[in-house]
Order: structure tokens, then C-alpha cells, then sequence
């Protein structure tokens, strides 16, 4: 599944393709990827629309037109390529926006659970999805007093909390067991017990880790490529994850899995108590 930093390689990938190109129409092979508005309107809404610029909040990619803002989440297997007309449509192409240069830009999904809103532009915060979503991790008001306000009621462990999109966005699975790796906290912590010095050091280690991990491109798990061709580097520098044959870099303990809420988890039981 494409984490933040994925998506944030997706955007600046397709900012550099996109921007001051006119969307001349959009064709859907499989209307279930459009959630809103209903399937005439959306034709009809992004007709003509020229893409002014990319942007991303959590794993959502925004494209800014001139009146609407198209949002766009890439699930499990979501990706976009860039076709012409002559090039067959795959199975796996659903959405097919015709560009004012010829070239088509295709969302391609093979498992379909990624989804498209076109809303107005001045809504996209104040409406579902966006509007029910937590801080970026780099946002100001994200602060100790922030997640111990967010916390303060939550028993269930810290690694279910750092996955909810709904406290802060765009950290994965991956990240969520590099970051409390870092912090030195057990991921089955109860959320509410972290003292204000953990919590300080979630918010460093949640920055640090996603801006590396954008720097290098992304993770790169099994299939997933932020642009064709283009596979990240920053596997190379997980700790913990999917690490369970190995020993702990700072202890030499042997790294341990265990699922928390359905999820694969990977800590040092020595270094994360
Ligand atoms: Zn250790």
C-alpha cells in the first residue's frame, strides 16, 4: 500500500507532467472509482478544467483546477500512467483523463478499492473526506498538548493510534512501527499512558522518519512504484519492519512480530518495553 511518502513522490511525479495542462474530458471504465458527484456530473464538471497544481494532504492527492479540486486515493495498488490514444485501454485502467497535448493520464487499479471526489475548490477542507481527517505531521498545531488532548481517552495500544488517520495523517503501517522503534516505545502501549516526553519524541520521529522516507522516494513494498521505473530507496533503511529473523541494530535482541488491531507489528522487546 502507498504510505505518505509514496503518494508525496506521486504528486511531485505528476506536478512536473501536469501543471497548466487542460483536462479536455474524462472517460470511466469503472464508475465505482468515482464516489462524487454522481458519474454525469463528474464528466461534465472537469470538462475543460486545466490543472493548476498538485498538492497531497495525508494519502490524498490533490489536483487544483480552475474551479474544483479533483481528490484522489491510490488504496492498495492505485497508480497513474501516462498513454495516448493509440495505446490500448488495459483491463486495469478505470479513469482516462484526455489532456490538451494528446497524451492520456490513466488510473490504473487492479485491486479498484482507490477512490475520486471533484468537489469545489473552497470546500475540500469543510467536506468528508479531507474534513475528517487529522494533522499532517508537519503541521503547527500538531504539538504534546495536541495528542495528549487526542489520547487522553484511548486504552488501546500506541501503534493502533499512530494508524489513525483521524489523529495524524498519512502514517502507515511501516512507519508506525519504524517510528515507535525510535522513540523506544512499545507499540502496545496504552495510548493514554504516554508521558509528554514520548509524546514529544512521536512528533520528532514521525517528522524525521517521513521526510527521509520523501526524500529517498518512498518505501517501495512488493509491487507498488510512485512513478514507472522509479523504485524507492528507503526500504534499505527500515530497522524493524519486516525484520523478524533479524537482531535488533541497538540490543542485538531478536526483533519480534506480533499482529496489534490486525496488523503486522515489528519491535524489540529490549529496547521497547
Ligand atoms: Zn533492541
Amino acid at each position: 500500500m502507498p504510505e505518505l511518502p509514496e503518494v508525496e513522490t506521486v504528486k511531485r511525479g505528476l506536478e512536473k507532467e501536469l501543471v497548466n495542462h487542460k483536462v479536455l474530458k474524462a472517460v470511466i471504465y469503472y464508475p465505482n472509482i468515482i464516489s462524487a458527484p454522481i458519474l454525469s456530473e463528474f464528466q461534465q464538471q472537469i470538462k475543460n478544467q486545466t490543472i493548476h497544481k498538485m498538492n497531497r494532504y495525508g494519502k490524498w492527492l490533490i489536483f487544483e483546477l480552475d474551479d474544483y479540486a479533483l481528490l484522489s486515493h491510490l488504496r492498495m495498488e492505485g497508480k497513474y500512467f501516462f498513454r495516448t490514444k493509440k495505446d490500448p485501454i488495459s483491463k486495469h485502467e478505470h479513469v482516462v483523463f484526455e489532456l490538451d497535448d494528446g497524451r492520456e493520464l490513466r488510473y490504473h487499479d487492479t485491486r479498484k478499492f482507490g477512490r475520486m471526489y471533484l468537489l469545489k475548490k473552497e470546500d475540500i477542507y469543510h467536506v468528508p473526506p479531507l474534513s475528517k481527517l487529522g494533522l499532517e505531521p508537519w503541521d503547527n498545531l500538531l504539538t504534546v498538548k495536541y495528542l495528549k488532548e487526542k489520547l487522553k481517552n484511548k486504552t488501546i495500544p500506541i501503534k493502533t493510534c499512530l494508524l489513525d488517520q483521524s489523529i495524524i495523517v498519512g502514517i502507515g503501517n511501516i512507519y508506525a512501527n519504524e517510528i515507535l522503534f525510535m522513540c523506544h516505545i512499545s507499540p502496545f502501549k496504552k495510548s493514554n499512558k504516554l508521558t509528554a516526553k514520548e509524546l514529544e519524541k512521536v512528533i520528532e520521529y514521525t517528522r524525521k522518519i517521513l521526510k527521509e522516507a520523501i526524500e529517498m522516494g518512498g518505501s517501495t513494498i512488493r509491487s507498488y512504484h510512485p512513478r514507472e521505473g522509479v523504485d524507492g530507496l528507503f526500504q534499505q533503511r527500515l530497522f524493524v519492519h519486516g525484520k523478524e529473523h533479524e537482531k535488533c541494530p541497538n540490543c542485538g535482541t531478536m526483533i519480534q512480530k506480533k499482529f496489534i488491531n490486525g496488523r503486522s507489528s515489528y519491535y524489540c522487546p529490549c529496547c521497547q518495553k
